[in-house]
């Protein structure tokens, strides 16, 4: 049969909104018109109560994850700037290939074994140890499906000069995250994670710390695209119901944003951090009464956006994704180190309960098919057991 409407269950791009969607097909409007002003200003407004902010500032543009990643560092540090790098996993090693594309001077740590979570009093000794001009975190590590401490590293960077960096793109408007109480001053998405839009949009947030350190820069950024001096006063008009130009804004592409935004608001963004934490937790029993093993290597740290959960012996990746399309769900493989061993499941966004039991149902199915023996229906029991006390 072909499935003409697969689930989407990977870490992004996610299933979108069906208004979100019919968003992108109205008229592209001129990005100076009255219209386009008020609907950029409300999806800026709206942004900042998704990131828990009140004095950061948000800079949408077009671009993806990688793209907010990059702006992050090029605004923030100079050739030559110590940067401490906290990873968990794959984005983790890719914001150090960021940096030494910089020549910046990169103290990399790195989790013994994908599933591990970095620890406070690892930042701590080397916060004392010497000065960075900024530490990053990925705070989900999509790769691991592993929730960094982001909360308590931010207290140990919070009396500093340094520049508290969080990539957000697997966690952002999904994972519980807090970018004022946290002590964050950078923090980013893009547009296709739990923000539950297409593609195409790299939305980043600046403290007033962060803004500071970009003002005391002694070179001009080496990007011109990425350089927040100049999108500054393209914000700010816009938030302030005025257009100003510097680059064209994808016009359509914010009208989805702005859609997503306002369905987010309408939810309340901590009823939305519980629906993700309630689905993973059904996720999690699932895979438990299956006798599946999460990569995270303890429940407390695992992602509630996404989960890695590696094959049993004689599993293989080809065949049960290949089951598991034919079952109508589309689940990611493995990324980095873990490909080939891990699956991984996103439910993140848009997410219901009856997705997860669809895809629950659909990876019993496959793992029967390839020749893993379980009980049909015992994961999708753990999971109601955990839906119905919703
Ligand atoms: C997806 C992802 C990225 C990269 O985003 P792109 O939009 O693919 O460039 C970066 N960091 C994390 C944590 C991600 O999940």
């Amino acid at each position: 049969m072909k499935v003409g409407r697969p689930l989407l269950m990977i870490p992004g791009p996610v299933i979108c909104d069906p208004e979100v969607l019919s968003a992108l097909s109205k008229p592209t409007l001129s990005h100076v018109s009255p219209k386009f002003i008020e609907i950029f200003s409300k999806t800026l407004e709206g942004l900042k109560k998704i990131f828990l902010t009140e004095k950061g500032e948000i800079f949408v543009v077009a671009g993806s994850g990688t793209l907010a990643m990059e702006m992050a560092i090029v605004n923030i540090c100079e050739p030559g700037d110590n940067i401490l790098i906290l990873s968990n996993g794959y984005f983790g090693e890719r914001f150090k290939e960021i940096c030494e594309r910089y020549n910046l001077k990169v103290d990399y740590v790195e989790v013994k074994e994908w599933g591990e979570n970095i620890q406070p009093e690892t930042v701590r000794e080397k916060m004392q140890k010497k000065e960075y001009k900024a530490v990053t975190l990925t705070h989900v590590d999509t790769s691991t499906s592993v929730s960094a401490k982001v909360k308590e590293i931010g207290e140990i960077v919070k009396d500093t000069d340094t520049v508290f960096i969080v990539d957000g793109v697997c966690a952002t408007a999904g994972e519980e995250e807090r970018m004022d109480k946290w002590n964050i001053d950078i923090l980013f998405t893009a547009s296709q994670k739990a923000l539950g839009v297409p593609p195409g949009l790299a939305i980043i947030a600046f403290s007033t710390k962060a803004l500071e350190t970009y003002e005391k820069r002694k070179e001009p950024v080496k990007s011109y695209f990425m350089d927040i001096g100049l999108w500054k006063p393209i914000m700010d008009a816009y938030a302030e119901g005025q257009a100003a130009y510097f680059a064209t804004p994808p016009v359509n592409m914010i009208y989805a944003l702005y859609e997503s935004v306002k369905q987010i608001l309408e939810e309340g963004i901590e009823e939305r951090f519980k629906r993700h934490q309630t689905i993973a937790k059904a996720f999690r029993e699932a895979l438990k009464a299956l006798e599946l093993q999460i990569v995270p290597i303890s429940e407390e740290y695992a992602a509630n956006t996404v989960t890695g959960v590696y094959y049993p012996e004689g599993v293989t990746d080809e065949e049960f994704r290949k089951n598991m399309a034919k079952n109508g769900v589309i689940v990611a493989g493995g990324l980095g180190k873990l490909k080939g061993k891990i699956f991984r499941v996103g439910h993140m966004g848009t997410v219901q309960p009856t997705d997860i039991l669809a895809t629950i149902a659909a990876i019993e199915n496959s793992l029967m098919k390839c020749g893993y023996k379980i009980k049909l229906g015992v994961g999708l029991e753990a999971a109601q057991e955990i839906l119905t006390k919703i």
